[in-house]
C-alpha cells in the first residue's frame, strides 16, 4: 500500500484547521519541494508561496517555532531564515 502525503499533512501551520483551507500549497504532490537540500533550489515552493494569501502569517509561524523548510517562501532551518 502506498501512503501519499500532501504538504498540508507535513506543516501544520496553525492549530485552526481552516487557515489550510486558502493555503495555496493545499493538496500539493510534491511535498519535498518544501523541503530541499542545501544546494537546491527551491523555485518550485517560491512560486506557490507567492501566490499564497497565508504567506505571511506562514513565514512567521515557521521563525516562531523552529520549522525547517520552505514557509512564505523563505527557506528556514530550525526557525532561522537561511535564504
Ligand atoms: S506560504 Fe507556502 S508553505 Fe506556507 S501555506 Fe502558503 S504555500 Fe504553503
Amino acid at each position: 500500500m502506498t501512503v501519499t502525503l500532501t504538504l498540508t499533512d507535513l506543516l501544520p501551520i496553525s492549530e485552526d484547521a481552516t487557515d489550510w483551507d486558502v493555503a495555496a500549497c493545499r493538496g500539493d504532490q510534491h511535498p519535498d519541494r518544501w523541503f530541499p537540500d542545501p544546494s537546491e533550489s527551491f523555485d518550485y515552493a517560491a512560486r506557490i508561496c507567492a501566490r499564497c494569501p497565508i504567506a505571511d502569517a506562514c513565514g512567521t509561524y515557521a521563525s516562531a517555532t523552529g520549522q525547517t523548510g520552505v514557509w512564505g517562501g523563505r527557506e528556514y532551518r530550525r526557525g532561522k531564515l537561511i535564504r
